[in-house]
């Protein structure tokens, strides 16, 4: 019986706490953002128009090259363009709203179990932006960071969005399928240089378009700023609010962090003036 004046002290006590601090996870926004918002799709079909003006200027001009990693007489080779595959072509914010409504962050069981489902939907104005280029004899490559043994699924993917998947030669560009196919992206990068002129890079990662982007925050702003002029241009970005090496950059790769530290860590980096 000399509980009875505490509860309710107690019960108020949890309701207080809830309201302060809601039960949500760090990706709900960013993922509602991509799922409902007019501004995203605008953005990425922006982005898919401007890429479109930029490969008939690429077209014409055969001194154009986005790729960093082309060298030697490229000019008569024939055209080609690099998309990334993940929030650039495929959108898998339903993998991300996953987590959210699990309280659970990235798994590669989750991922794997997503990949096979062939179910990402197509980023807005991706398809059609690739089939303009593929109708203009540009062979269109898929350069991605998911594991060599997701090809088929991936492939079914792109094709059943209507992706162009050139026959003859493999266009899908897995991490993996080489040797040297690592995470790093620029010797792929290099594999298609060697054989085509590269008109432009498309992705949604800083990694999509430069070597060594696994760095600072100060670094990776200096080699934005100094490729500056080739954004819009050789370079479109679209964007992803939910991952990406920015993310990484906060953190301090040498020292794993618990998901509490790693929040408070991102806090840090959090500008009040
Ligand atoms: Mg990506």
């Amino acid at each position: 019986m000399k509980l009875i004046p505490v509860l309710p002290a107690a019960l108020w006590c949890v309701a207080a706490f809830a309201q302060t601090i809601p039960d949500t996870h760090e990706k709900l926004v960013p993922t509602l953002w991509v799922q409902v918002s007019v501004e995203w799709r605008a953005l990425a079909v922006q982005a898919y128009r401007n890429a479109r003006m930029s490969l008939d200027a690429a077209l014409k001009d055969r001194k154009w090259t986005a790729a960093l990693e082309q060298s030697g007489s490229y000019r008569k080779l024939p055209p080609a363009i690099i998309l990334d595959i993940d929030e650039t072509v495929l959108d898998n914010s339903a993998a991300q709203a996953r987590q959210v409504l699990a309280r659970s962050g990235f798994t590669v069981d989750g991922w794997n179990e997503w990949v096979r489902e062939a179910a990402a939907a197509e980023i807005p104005g991706a398809a059609d932006f690739c089939r303009y280029a593929a109708a203009k004899k540009v062979t269109v490559f898929y350069l991605s960071n998911r594991e060599a043994g997701s090809e088929a699924d991936t492939r079914r993917n792109l094709q059943r969005l209507g992706f162009p998947l050139a026959g003859g030669s493999d266009t899908v560009l897995l991490k993996g399928e080489q040797p040297d196919w690592q995470s790093e992206k620029s010797t792929r990068r290099k594999a298609v240089a060697d054989r085509y002129r590269v008109l432009l890079l498309v992705g949604d990662d800083f990694g999509d378009f430069m070597p060594g982007v696994r760095t600072s925050v100060e670094k990776r702003r200096e080699m934005s700023n100094a490729n500056g002029e080739r954004w819009g241009r050789q370079w479109i970005m679209l964007p992803n609010p939910g991952y990406g090496s920015w993310e990484a950059a906060l953190l301090e790769p040498e020292r794993p962090a618990t998901p509490l530290e790693q929040l408070w860590k991102k806090e840090s980096w959090l500008r009040t003036k």
